[in-house]
């Protein structure tokens, strides 16, 4: 394969031996992809401060032997309203590790790396992050096919809007009144209002998403439900939602 030179998001990076560095990363041309950054542990000239989650970089990458090989990095927006706040930080985290669950490695989904960077940018300047990252795993899940549209109970028929509260399943595409699903682990309980915003996410412009604001004291809940079903799934757990579980909520 010859080489690329894309627009990236670092998601991940970690120690390789003595001197190098394994980089997870989101390419516009090349999707999710893990490459290995030779001597950037050593020569902190040549891959100056680049390697941080949720860094916007333009990266040169090669394959070879089933290898990606990253050969020069340049930092394009290092996010610094993240880095002030650690409740923005905190969330950050979160959709880089959303990602990298998510999202199947080497399929380039431009619809995606639009999404992370719209994300990433509003988050930097965002009073309320749980919002931000709300609407981001939504749209990601849309993306995804685990999105549906809700319309009624699939046992009762029961229509959307004559029930405050909902038990919803993503794999089966499955949304049930609280009278028909059960509160287990791979069903996610959420109120009408949630529902109708989600409704919004799938159907609206990219742009026009961002303003979209679930309800304060529902955030949280909604945050940990949404997050708590894709570990049912992957069957991963996620750091940076120790940290968020730390953190006060407004
Ligand atoms: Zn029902």
């Amino acid at each position: 394969m010859s080489g690329q030179e894309t627009e990236a998001f670092i998601l991940k990076t970690r120690d390789s031996g003595e001197a190098d560095r394994w980089i997870s990363f989101f390419a516009k041309s090349g999707g999710r992809l893990a490459g290995l950054a030779k001597g950037a542990r050593r020569s902190r000239k040549r891959f100056l401060n680049v390697f941080e989650p949720c860094n916007l970089v333009q990266v040169e990458y090669r394959e070879k032997k089933s290898i990606v090989w990253i050969e020069a990095c340049k930092l394009m927006d290092p996010h610094l309203g993240l880095r002030e706040n650690a409740a923005r930080w905190a969330c950050g985290g979160l959709i880089c590790e959303l990602v990298i669950e998510l999202v199947p490695e080497g399929e380039a989904q431009e619809p995606l790396f639009n999404l992370l960077k719209q994300s990433l940018w509003q988050l930097a300047q965002e009073r309320y992050p749980l919002n931000t990252v709300l609407i981001f795993l939504c749209r990601l899940m849309d993306i995804s096919g685990y999105m549906q549209s809700f319309s009624r109970c699939d046992i009762c028929g029961r229509s959307l809007r004559d029930e405050r509260f909902w038990r919803w399943d993503p794999v089966r595409g499955s949304l049930l009144c609280r009278q028909h699903g059960s509160a287990d682990a791979g069903m996610i309980s959420i109120d009408l209002g949630s529902l109708l915003l989600i409704e919004g996410i799938r159907k609206m412009p990219l742009e026009s998403i961002w303003r979209l604001q679930f309800s304060a004291s529902r955030r949280l809940d909604l945050v940990r439900s949404l997050v708590s079903w894709v570990s049912h799934h992957t069957g991963r757990g996620f750091a940076s939602m120790k940290v968020i579980e730390q953190l006060e909520w407004a």
